[in-house]
């Protein structure tokens, strides 16, 4: 399916081929890409020529070289109007909506790094990975006036996983982070998300004890 446009504007000194009446029309006509009828954008212009007269219907290679000429240049003057691109624009609109809402979720972010809370869980993105897998998290179980205690997960996700894996949980050591070096993190891209509050079902509450076997082997043996 397909919408279409349609504008006529009158040729003049141009006879009809068949009823040889000077009534003729050239047609242009557009087709639009639509999303639930909203047009999005023109793909398509065609050509007709009609005769007001007796309805003939005529391609435009089918009339002399002069009138083609003369309409294909209606043609290109022939605007689109304007609320044909309206679906354009609520897509524009709708990108807008995201990158306020983005906008907003930056900002609730920054006011949990400001106030870290027990219990809230960072998602570290480790760009250096070379595999997918590349969040990874930390649970912050304590916090002191200028910084907080981290525990690491033993997973690694390709996603911002809200719920861990089975036989994922949270390392029972941590790691001690001043408080200022929150928002740096944030603003260099490695913690991308923070969650206040999960499902007791989640796993986040899940600790796993540290062994040698658990560690990467760098040597790959
Ligand atoms: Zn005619």
């Amino acid at each position: 399916m397909e919408l279409q446009s349609s504008q006529r504007i009158p040729l003049s000194r141009s006879k009809c081929i068949s009823c040889n009446v000077e009534n003729t029309h050239v047609v242009v006509s557009a087709s639009y890409a639509h999303i639930f009828w909203v047009p999005l954008f023109p793909y398509k212009k065609k050509l007709t020529i009609v005769c007001a007269n007796c309805g003939m219907d005529t391609k435009p290679k089918e009339v002399s070289l002069e009138v083609k000429q003369m309409a294909d240049q209606l043609k290109s003057s022939v605007r689109i109007p304007f609320y044909m691109f309206s679906g354009t624009g609520i897509i524009a609109l709708l990108i807008g909506i995201f990158a306020v809402i983005g906008f907003m979720d930056d900002k609730k972010i920054e006011g949990y790094l400001d106030e870290p809370q027990v219990n809230d869980i960072y998602y570290l993105y480790d760009d250096e990975e070379t595999s997918e897998y590349k969040f990874y998290l930390g649970k912050v179980i304590d916090v002191r006036a200028d910084s907080v205690d981290i525990q690491p997960n033993t997973f690694h996700y390709n996603y911002k996983s809200t719920r861990l894996e089975p036989e994922d949980g949270f390392y029972g050591f941590y790691y001690t982070v001043h408080k200022s070096r929150f928002s740096e993190l944030f603003d260099e891209n490695v913690i991308r998300h923070v969650m206040r509050g999960f499902d007791s079902g989640a796993g986040f509450e899940r600790e796993i004890e540290y062994t040698e076997e658990g560690l990467p082997d760098p040597e790959g043996k």
